[in-house]
């Protein structure tokens, strides 16, 4: 059985930054990774771009060098793997946490893989990994899906984007661009208001030209094979439909932070139970970082402002180290 001062499950942009600052302190740890290294930026969209800029994505000052300004998906790739690769971070890939409990020499985390013994858990979990469904019939159908990848794969086909965020406005435009008849279907009266500043006009311009049909105040009933029923202020509605993108947003595995026992808020929230000035949780040894910081709040917590997380967290267990070891 392996024993580490510190375990970190999930190997994003901020799981990695606890490793790397836990290794400068001379901490022995692991991170556990249940796919590739940053997991989550690697299923976003081929041809996604931050809306940061590359420096405030940077991990403890190593430069982020991209082409434009704000860097796409595959340099923020290069980037995060090249920390791990050439400071020989210790991850362990395509092995997920399943269980996490305390016992009498620290917290016993089994994994897919293995089982381990850790004196502190750090949580980095994110929130990409399960889609907020529509509830509707046809939604397990195989031409609906909650991530979007590549545009060419929707050219000369009838696609419906559900959503009204970032994620949904650019896949919207994106597919438009490479041949899609693409219709919007947005459940409030308008675009989102955190649609990029720079995106939301062209969004706006191809709906008011008729390039990309929008249907504000709907929602989706049903989605068959060849076509979906929208609810509309106007009444019932069919359209003709080869493929939907359901970009409604994403959740927290509240399960998996209930089953180690961190309590959420009660009211719809769900925020997390932890001091914001040592990011330790109300089970005394586990940490939070990151965007699961944020409960249901998942637009809180980015890589720009929670990368100070992994400084917090590692101070404190240093604290603890050499209260423990003057006691
Ligand atoms: C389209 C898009 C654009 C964005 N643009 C920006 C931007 O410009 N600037 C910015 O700051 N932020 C941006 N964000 C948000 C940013 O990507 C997230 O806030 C960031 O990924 C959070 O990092 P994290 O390490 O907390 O979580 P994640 O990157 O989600 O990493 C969590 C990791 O935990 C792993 N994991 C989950 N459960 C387990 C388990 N049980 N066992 C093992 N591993 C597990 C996952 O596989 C994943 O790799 C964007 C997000 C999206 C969707």
């Amino acid at each position: 059985m392996d024993r580490f001062d510190l375990l970190i499950v999930g190997g994003g942009p901020i799981g990695i930054a606890c490793g790397l600052e836990a290794q400068k302190k001379g901490l022995s740890y692991v991170i556990i990774e249940k796919g590739p290294i940053v997991n989550s930026l690697f299923n976003y969209p081929v041809n996604m771009q931050f809306f940061s800029s590359s420096e405030r994505l940077e991990i403890d000052d190593i430069p982020f060098i991209s082409n434009e300004a704000k860097p796409k998906r595959n340099e923020s790739l290069e980037y995060y793997r090249r920390i791990v690769t050439s400071n020989k971070l210790k991850i362990h890939l395509f092995e997920k946490v399943e269980t996490i409990e305390k016992g009498t020499e620290g917290f016993k985390v089994v994994t897919t893989k293995n089982t381990y013994t850790a004196t502190s858990i750090t949580i980095a979990t994110g929130f990409y990994d399960l889609p907020n469904l529509l509830e509707v019939p046809g939604e397990k159908l195989p031409k609906v899906s909650h991530y979007y990848k590549d545009p060419h794969f929707y050219a000369s086909q009838k696609l419906a984007v559900v959503g009204a965020s970032n994620s949904a406005i650019d896949a919207a435009l994106e597919c438009w661009r490479k041949g899609a008849e693409v219709t919007l279907i947005i459940r409030g009266p308008e675009v989102g208001k955190r649609v990029k500043y720079w995106v939301r006009p062209d969004i706006m311009n191809r709906i008011e030209e008729g390039s990309i049909k929008a249907y504000y105040n709907t929602t989706v009933k049903e989605i068959r094979e060849k076509e979906i029923e929208l609810e509309t202020p106007e009444g019932k509605i069919i359209l003709e439909n080869d493929f939907v993108l359901a970009l409604t947003g994403y959740t927290p595995n509240f399960k998996f932070l209930e089953s180690i026992g961190i309590e959420l808020s009660k009211d719809e929230k769900r925020l997390p139970n932890y001091n914001p000035e040592t990011m330790e949780t109300n089970i005394k040894g586990i940490y939070l970082a990151g965007v699961i910081c944020g409960g249901m709040e998942t637009h809180k917590w980015f890589i720009e402002n929670s990368r100070v997380h992994a400084k917090i967290i590692i101070e404190n267990i240093l604290r603890k180290k050499e209260s423990e070891i003057s006691n």
